[in-house]
């Protein structure tokens, strides 16, 4: 038999922007429902040490905290459910969500905290090397590499910034692009050309990560020449893959207005997309900040946007009867 469950506030994600959606919700008595999806916690799951998030005057773990984030949503009432979401519909009201186990969800409004993914060069050695050398995020994990070698490859304004960024820390930097351009913007690239401390491998992909096993550490990459298909090893000690995030907005296509790269549109400082009663925060509709605290405080924005809707839905439902 199919289950179905209604919320006030379905909340789809639970990262970041998830969680603090729902502690702000809770508390304004929402009783929020947050779906977790396919990774729990969501990319902060996958960082080590976090070093840039407010309150915390020594490294603390980016599954620790995500472990704090959930408690406390969950301390102020928030409901969990551990689901996949495959369709939602938007054109219905409530909307209507079904997920994996073959529940059926309903809700009266929506957040959409679904995050991004980084997109990976999809080698078996750099899975094995992430969190230890291998890093979507110069942000996040720059610091670590002071005084030492770091790669990154890309060509867009995100590898060339992390280049950049990088170079505030690293002793040199080499930026490996496949082609002989890069996508990036005029200014970014005339910055990185100019820079003493980076140097540009053009025409090359990477084919391997190869380190050490104990501890764990990346030492050098194996790159491809892309017109003669050459090998060469290319030593560092960090690699910085900047190909690109995808945002993860696949189930509202053609429900929700969107940019080029799929990422969702909101409202000018707002957390509202196009559908009434449907917010968007985090990731899924930031392709420029991209950080934990930014998208915990769109979070607090969808919640609190969220809980107005809901009060004014609620006024003319009253005034109607
Ligand atoms: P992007 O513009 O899509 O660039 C991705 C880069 O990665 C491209 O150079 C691409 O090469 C390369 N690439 C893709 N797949 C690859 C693979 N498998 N192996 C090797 N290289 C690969 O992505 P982005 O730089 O993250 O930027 C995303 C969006 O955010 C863009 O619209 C960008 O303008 C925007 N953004 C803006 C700012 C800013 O305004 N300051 C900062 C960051 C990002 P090809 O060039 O050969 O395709």
């Amino acid at each position: 038999m199919t289950k179905a469950t209604h919320a006030r506030l379905l909340i789809l994600g639970s990262g970041p922007a998830g969680y603090t959606a729902a502690v702000y919700a809770a508390r304004a008595m929402l009783e929020p429902l947050v779906i977790a999806g396919l990774q729990p916690g969501g990319q902060m799951t996958i960082t080590t040490d976090v070093e840039n998030y407010p309150g915390f005057p020594t490294t603390i773990q980016g599954p620790w905290l995500m472990d704090q984030m959930k408690a406390q949503a969950e301390n102020v009432g928030t409901k969990f459910a551990d689901d996949v979401i495959l369709e939602v519909d938007l054109k219905v009201r409530p909307f209507r969500l079904t997920g994996d186990s073959g529940t059926t969800y309903t809700c009266d409004a929506l957040v959409i905290a679904t995050g991004a993914q980084a997109r990976w060069l999809g080698l078996s050695s750099e899975e094995s090397f992430k969190g230890h050398g291998v890093s979507a995020c110069a942000t996040c994990d720059g610091f670590f590499y002071r005084g030492k070698d770091v790669a990154v490859v890309g060509g867009g304004n995100t590898a060339v910034e992390e280049a950049l960024f990088l170079t505030n820390f690293a002793n040199a930097v080499t930026l490996i692009h496949r082609r002989d351009q890069l996508r990036a913007e005029k200014m970014l690239q005339q910055r990185l050309f100019a820079h003493p401390k980076i140097k540009v491998v053009w025409n090359a992909t990477v084919d391997e990560v190869i380190g050490k096993t104990d501890p764990k550490s990346v030492s050098s990459l194996r790159l491809r020449d892309t017109r003669t298909g050459a090998l060469n090893d290319l030593t560092t000690d960090g690699l910085f893959v900047a190909i690109g995030h995808v945002p993860a907005t696949e189930l509202f296509k053609g429900q929700l207005e969107m940019d080029a790269d799929g990422y969702i549109i909101t409202r000018p400082d707002s957390a509202a997309t196009a559908v009434p009663g449907v917010f968007a925060a985090g990731d899924v509709r930031d392709k420029v900040f991209r950080q934990a605290v930014t998208a915990a405080g769109m979070g607090c924005m969808a919640a609190l946007e969220a809980e107005k809707y809901l009060a004014h839905q609620e006024t003319l439902k009253a005034a109607a009867e």
